[in-house]
């Protein structure tokens, strides 16, 4: 029931980190990790940190950008311990498991963990739907990020749980949009915005993150992606055809 779920390193500096995150995710039974530009990987450090857990090491797919990592993803969520200008809808670990195998069961989940010493950066961040904050101390916030992502995948297995009790029917939706798809209706976005005169090209970069955010909250289908790049389409009088 995990299976679709992906947890996304990014820019992992210690490896022993990447071997304790294969750990954690294999006690709570989780295997499909993706490691994004790691500093250092393979390594011997890996393998010895994540004890016994070195088949989810050996089938981890490292990617160069993010992008690649959530391109076939309908649910990207970011996990972060920072406050932000700009605020992501927040969410617990909790929630992000209600919301991933109760309300959207099988959808395909990127959830993705920052780098040790900074964290995500804002253009990641705009890859995502939701922002996950695991609740703590809030002078001493930051987890260790193998910790933070036992803690999320905890929360998962026990809703797996709870889901098995929980019969829901198929509620014929239409499959959300992948990242990769999003990704190319924010491009259409901007340049229609320039073609009608609402933006500048030099100026557009905190309008692009405003407008993202509202689209993220909602989680677009591809139904509703259709229409609004048809929209799109036709304020640039039909110019562009994909
Ligand atoms: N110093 C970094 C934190 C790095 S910890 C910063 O300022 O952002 C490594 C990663 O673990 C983070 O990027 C995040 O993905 C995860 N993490 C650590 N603490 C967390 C918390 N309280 N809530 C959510 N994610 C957390």
């Amino acid at each position: 029931m995990l299976s679709t779920i992906k947890i996304v390193l990014v820019g992992t500096t210690h490896p022993g980190n990447i071997g304790a995150v294969a750990r954690a995710m294999k006690n709570m039974t989780m295997t499909n990790l993706c490691l994004v530009s790691p500093k250092i990987f393979p390594s011997a450090d890996a393998t010895s940190r994540a004890s016994g857990a070195d088949d989810v090491l050996s089938r981890a797919i490292v990617c160069s950008t993010l992008e690649e990592a959530v391109d076939d993803c309908e649910l990207v969520i970011g996990a972060s311990a920072r406050c932000r200008t700009i605020s992501w809808p927040d969410i617990t670990p909790r929630d992000c498991a209600e919301k991933i195998l109760i309300h959207e069961p099988g959808r395909k989940v990127a959830i993705v963990f920052g780098r040790e010493n900074s964290g995500l950066m804002n253009n990641e961040l705009d890859l995502c739907h939701f922002l996950l904050r695991i609740p703590c101390n809030s002078e001493y916030s930051s987890l260790n990020l193998a910790a933070a992502v036992q803690i999320v995948c905890y929360e998962l297995f026990v809703a797996t749980g709870v889901k098995s009790e929980i019969q829901i029917g198929d509620k014929g939706q239409q499959p959300l949009a992948t990242a990769g798809q999003i990704e190319s209706f924010y491009a259409h976005l901007a340049e229609a915005l320039v073609d009608i005169g609402f933006m500048h090209p030099d100026k557009s970069k905190t309008i692009m993150r405003r407008l993202r955010r509202i689209y993220n909250r909602i989680q677009l289908d591809t139904k509703e992606l259709d229409i609004l790049r048809g929209i799109l389409r036709m304020s640039q009088g039909n110019k562009r055809k994909n």
